[in-house]
């Protein structure tokens, strides 16, 4: 992995640097240095177009950023690739010679308290979550498009429920959590079935990339211009070409592809001239950034169990639970990390690194008794990230039509949006940015002719 390398160095002299060496002025500048951005650069570049990237942050991935808990890599945003079958990361991956590891989700512990859940008790459960799952599928064919129901109501309202202990109760209504409401980084009561509906299922195996997801973004960025640091402030699009007025100056380019994330579009952080059309201002309003933040934790050593992916303490009172994963076999080294979505995320937004260490490690010690203390932590906040907004994109409740495809339309001739927010397919993922940046290359070099 020489190129990391040679970003890596790069980045100690100058914070400016590009990853590539280009003189001439750009024909299209991209905003925005995620998979999105870096994916239409990519393709434009092949396209023969001249490209520059403009990135507010001084580093690259955006939302997929790979920090170092004293030395071991650990993803604070995205850290899955979801679905290896026909997925263009897994390619970049093969390609880019990265390994993976696989998380099977099911191999799974859950306690109640120190209580460790029986192999019947989960096979309930599994049993009770089908049921929910064609509830929901039932429901999803019988009301109109336009419907949307209370998704605890819907889901979890059926008489074999009643049948079944608290503790068995307790346990699906984690597991829907789990599966549903951190999916889309909100609480279950606040999505809808239509939100949920969104996207088509991953195909094959869900991996972490081991060392974390920055391989993957370097890959990418490979012989790309792109200038750190330069916050795109205006952009205005004129009859023969497009004004970017940025911290650094002013610059034109015959077209641009906006990849900044939705929660930067919805503050109106970028003064954009046209104001995107009524479809687009309609599709904005009608999508909303969830909350998902990540607590990692280094430990002197392991003291949970071996083979087990995820884990978590189901018991009563939760405010949304923490769901633990283990990152050892990505991290090289005993790394623990919790997710949380909607009030939990926004709680751990609003606590410092150590209230939110104690929280977390009471949370262990509730299944493991005393556990020891950690010797490093980090926690995201990405709500307060001003150049994140939020952890993703999902629908708001109502019937507003194809709201991503409405972004994708272009802006004036000159401008386009990317980002996961514009995928249909796969939103909230970074493979659904990686394809809306592909595209959206397409759409602005075939309107530049
Ligand atoms: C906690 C968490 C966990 C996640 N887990 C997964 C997962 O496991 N798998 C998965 O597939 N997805 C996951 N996601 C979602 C995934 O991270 C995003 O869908 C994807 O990274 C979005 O890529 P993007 O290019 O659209 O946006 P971003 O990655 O946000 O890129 C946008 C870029 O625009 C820049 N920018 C913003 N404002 C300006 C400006 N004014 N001027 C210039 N640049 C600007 C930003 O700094 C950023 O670099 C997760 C997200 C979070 C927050």
């Amino acid at each position: 992995m020489t190129s990391r390398r040679r970003l890596l160095a790069g980045l100690a002299v100058a914070p400016l640097v590009a990853t590539g060496a280009r003189a001439a002025e750009p024909d299209v500048i991209v905003v925005g240095a995620g998979f999105a951005g870096l994916a239409a650069a990519r393709e434009l570049t092949r396209r023969g177009r001249r490209v520059r990237v403009l990135e507010a942050r001084d580093r690259l991935g955006g939302r997929a950023h790979t920090a170092a808990l004293a030395g071991a890599p650990v993803d604070m945003g995205a850290a899955w690739i979801h679905g290896i079958d026909g997925n263009p990361l897994a390619a970049l991956a093969r390609e880019a010679g990265l390994r993976w590891h696989e998380t099977d989700f099911d191999r799974r512990a859950l306690f109640e308290g120190s209580e460790r859940l029986t192999a019947v008790e989960l096979r309930a459960v599994d049993a009770l979550r089908t049921g929910a799952l064609a509830r929901f599928d039932a429901a999803r064919r019988r009301l109109p498009p336009d419907t949307d129901a209370g998704l605890v109501a819907t889901l979890l309202g059926w008489p074999e429920l009643e049948r079944a202990s608290p503790r068995v109760r307790q346990a699906l209504r984690f597991e829907l959590h789990s599966e549903i409401a951190l999916e889309w980084a909100a609480d279950l009561d606040a999505l809808s079935l239509r939100a949920i509906d969104e996207g088509e299922n991953p195909r094959g195996a869900h991996v972490m990339p081991v060392g974390g997801y920055r391989g993957l973004i370097d890959a990418l960025a490979e012989g790309l211009e792109v200038r750190r640091s330069s916050p795109v402030l205006a952009i205005r699009v004129r009859d023969d070409d497009v004004e970017l007025r940025t911290t650094q100056g002013t610059l034109a380019a015959r077209g641009v592809v906006l990849a900044v994330p939705l929660g930067v579009l919805e503050a109106g952080d970028i003064a954009l001239e046209p104001s995107p059309g009524r479809r687009a201002r309609e599709a904005i309003a009608a999508l909303t950034m969830g909350r998902m933040n990540r607590i990692a934790l280094r430990f002197p050593r392991r003291f949970w169990p071996e083979g087990i992916a995820r884990f978590a303490e189901i018991g009563p009172g939760f405010d949304g639970p923490l769901e633990w994963f283990d990152l050892t076999p990505t991290a090289g080294a005993p790394v623990l990390a919790a997710l949380a979505s909607g009030r939990r995320a926004n709680l751990i937004e609003s606590e410092d690194d150590a209230a939110v260490a104690a929280l977390a490690r009471a949370d262990l010690e509730r299944m493991f008794g005393a556990v020891p203390e950690p010797t490093a932590v980090l926690v995201s906040r990405w709500g307060r990230d001003a150049f994140a907004r939020g952890a993703y994109s999902r629908r708001l409740p109502g019937d507003h039509g194809d709201v991503r495809a409405a972004l994708a339309e272009p802006i004036a001739g000159r401008l386009v949006l990317a980002g996961e927010h514009v995928d249909t397919a796969a939103p909230g993922t970074t493979h659904g940015a990686y394809r809306s940046g592909i595209a959206a290359a397409r759409r602005l070099d075939k309107a530049l002719g």
